[in-house]
């Protein structure tokens, strides 16, 4: 068992990712120097003069925990910081609702007003969570901080430990107050400590599974017939899981992920602790990615051979129609704005298809896992890219996000999240929404991704009608600096960049 876990896993908050990963929100340069600078230590964050709006760790960390199927969440938090949580809810409902499964998961709030800012509202909160048992009936209840209920210095951690004496469910607390990390991934990293602490029990058995750590499981269908090939099934984390589900994934034979932000601390975690394999490589996006992806799960789980054979068979099927493609997709430019995972994993999926990213902004950037390791699609780019890209961690900061669109002028620009993707077509410049994390999965996803593009540029009238009838708030002024104006400090970077 591995101490470092055990003793993280005693305190029932995680350390935020600024001080356990070295996270930073503000750096302007590119790749090989963002690698150098991290390789050898002199990484610092630039903090910035102005700063919009970003999102909230606790969103991150109650959308997790609103997948698990029969769970409970009482935010002890005003009405505002609920309304924003409440959509995560509605989201986990309806993706079960498309595998017909039914997610009886709740959030509750507590409501915190003035008083309770000024007399504490700890025994509010009892009081709720008990109504909630009673009425939902949960396997578990997870209760959540917020800002306010932070800065009061309400005890959650001791209400939790009395009621898991009353109740006969597990009761965690989960530390997620939104001023303790600009980092919103700290929220998943709150989310997979309460599960371990809460959920994950020690292994009995070995079992055919393999944990796979995700967001909306929109291939679920596929990878469960990929995997079925190899006499694996799935557990899928934590949308459509069941607290009983949770309570065997140290049994896995290994745990995958999406991405390395949203799976580093549960995936060291249970390997750490229990021995169950976490699988680093970079993602299955793209060719590169799925066959690297596949050929390590092949080699974990001891079917390296069918793997190869699974790989040669897709590839023969798919690779003719990428081929096409890529000949009409040669040559085009892109800038991408997206979490810290994707920016790498999609610059990657582009340069195999032709595209050229010309600059790419990460929102936030984790200088090392919890296995003390670069993250591996930063590194595979590196060493991969034939040309260094510039890069900013930009915390979501639009504004630097249209100066960068404005100077690059792509054909396209790559996004994850929708609010920055509207801005990139009012600009006049035709972009993609990566909304699903599967959008470049294998071979299949590839082509797909490939003829989506390929869509996307070839009519290019929404974007110029658009662009031409509206006014944005951006000046002159602001399109003529460097897109770091608003940061402060840090070293110049190299000349190349
Ligand atoms: S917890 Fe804090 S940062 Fe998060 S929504 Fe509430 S007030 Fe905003």
């Amino acid at each position: 068992m591995s101490e470092r876990y055990n003793a993280l896993l005693k305190k029932p908050s995680s350390n935020v990712r600024e001080g356990r990963l070295g996270s930073i929100t503000g750096y302007n340069g590119c790749v090989s120097d963002l690698c150098e600078r991290s390789a050898c230590g002199s990484l610092k964050n630039r903090e910035r003069c102005f700063s919009q709006s970003s999102m909230c760790i606790s969103m991150c960390a109650i959308g997790q925990l609103l997948g698990i199927r029969d769970a409970a969440v009482v935010y002890h938090a005003p009405s505002g910081c609920c309304a924003t949580a409440s959509g995560t809810n509605v989201l986990s409902q309806q993706i079960a609702a498309r595998i017909g499964k039914t997610n009886n998961a709740v959030l509750v709030g507590t409501d915190l007003d003035e008083n309770d800012t000024v007399f504490g509202a700890l025994e509010k909160l009892k009081k709720i969570t008990l109504e909630t048992y009673k009425t939902h009936k949960p396997n578990v209840i997870f209760l959540a901080s917020s800002c306010v209920s932070g800065v009061i210095g309400e005890d959650v951690d001791s209400l939790a430990e009395e009621l898991k004496n009353e109740l006969p469910i597990p009761v965690e607390s989960v530390h997620c107050e939104g001023f303790k990390s600009r980092i919103w991934a700290s929220g998943f990293d709150a989310a997979d400590h309460a599960v371990l602490r809460s959920l994950v029990k020690p292994p009995k058995e070995k079992r055919p599974v393999i944990n796979f750590k995700n967001f909306f499981e929109s291939e679920r269908a596929q990878i469960t017939e990929i995997f079925s090939e190899f006499g694996v099934t799935p557990q899928f984390l934590y949308m459509n899981s069941t607290t009983e589900e949770l309570a065997h994934i140290s049994e896995s034979l290994a745990t995958v992920c999406v991405c390395g932000t949203l799976g580093t601390y549960i995936g060291n975690g249970l390997e750490e602790l229990y021995g169950v394999p976490y699988i680093r490589t970079i993602n299955f996006s793209g060719i590169a990615g799925f066959e690297t992806w596949m050929g390590r799960i092949g080699e974990v789980i001891n079917k390296k051979n069918e793997v190869e054979s699974f790989l040669k068979r897709e590839k023969e099927k798919y690779l003719p129609e990428i081929e096409a493609l890529k000949k009409e997709l040669n040559g085009l430019t892109a800038v991408i704005g997206m979490g810290p995972g994707y920016t790498y994993e999609v610059s990657r999926v582009l340069q195999e298809l032709g595209i050229k990213t010309v600059w790419a902004a990460a929102w936030h950037f984790d200088y090392k896992y919890d296995d003390g390791q670069n993250p591996p699609a930063l590194r595979y780019l590196k060493e991969h890219a034939p040309n260094d890209i510039g890069l900013s961690i930009a915390d979501m900061q639009n504004y630097e996000i249209m100066n960068i669109i404005n100077k690059y002028k792509p054909d396209v620009y790559f996004s994850r999240h929708p609010g920055s993707t509207v801005w990139a077509i009012k600009q006049g410049v035709a972009a993609v929404y990566f909304a699903d994390e599967y959008m470049a999965f294998g071979y299949r996803g590839m082509l797909n991704l490939a003829q989506y593009i390929y869509d996307t540029i070839r009519n290019r009238s929404f974007e110029k009608n658009l662009a031409a009838r509206i006014k944005l708030p951006y000046t002159k002024w602001w399109y003529e600096q460097n897109n770091d104006a608003m940061l402060l400090g840090g070293a110049a970077v190299k000349e190349a960049c």
